[in-house]
Parts: structure tokens; sequence; C-alpha cells
């Protein structure tokens, strides 16, 4: 693939170079000058890229179980500790989202 950016400093070649992050699955795509060695990262993969560490970077992983409730919902129970870490109160609402089949991102409303 041939790139024609070019360098917003010394008006040069931009040469694309795919870079591994640690614990992200995805190459981010990098321009550098192959003049004056300035560089920059292309937002849209740096952005994935830093998705994918802080789903891997979870510090804890918990075993709990789905608990069946009434009319086919599902619940889970949070553990006391993760609920303190969190500051989660009972009643308080929840963002979830659900990035691929496997995975189950919990949101807090709170900052
Ligand atoms: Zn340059």
């Amino acid at each position: 693939m041939i790139n024609m950016e070019k360098c917003p400093k010394c008006d040069g070649k931009m040469k694309e170079v795919k870079v591994k992050i640690q614990d992200a699955d995805s190459p981010v795509t990098s321009y550098q000058c192959a003049k004056c060695g300035y560089f920059y990262f292309e937002k849209k993969s740096i952005s994935k890229a830093i998705n994918e560490i802080k789903i891997t970077e979870t510090p804890l992983a918990i075993k709990q179980k789905i608990i069946k409730l009434s009319h086919d919902g599902l619940g889970m129970y949070i553990n006391r500790d993760v609920a303190r870490s969190l500051n989660l109160k009972g009643g308080e609402e929840v963002f979830v989202s659900v990035p691929d089949k496997n995975r189950l991102i919990v949101n807090l409303a709170h900052p």
C-alpha cells in the first residue's frame, strides 16, 4: 500500500508503520517521517488499541453466578468488595454493553 501522507513538519514522505502495543490485539498504524523522524498514530487505530488494553487490564476476575429472576430475567450477584471498590449502591443504574459474544461490560453511570 502506497501512502501519500506528508509530514506536517518538513513536508517529507510519511511511511506507514504498524506498531504492536502490549496488551492490545490490534496493531496500531503509525506514520513516520523518513526525513525528520516525526511520527504520529492514526487516531482510529490508537483508540481501538486503547479500548483493547482497558478490557485486558482488568485487575481482578471473580467468578460469579448468574441468578435466575422471575419472568426469565437474569441477575448477577456483585461481591461486596467489588461493590465497595466501585462505590456501587443498590438501585443504581448502570449501562451494559455487549462488545462480542463473550463479554458483557458494565459501565457505571457515576464518574
Ligand atoms: Zn518530517
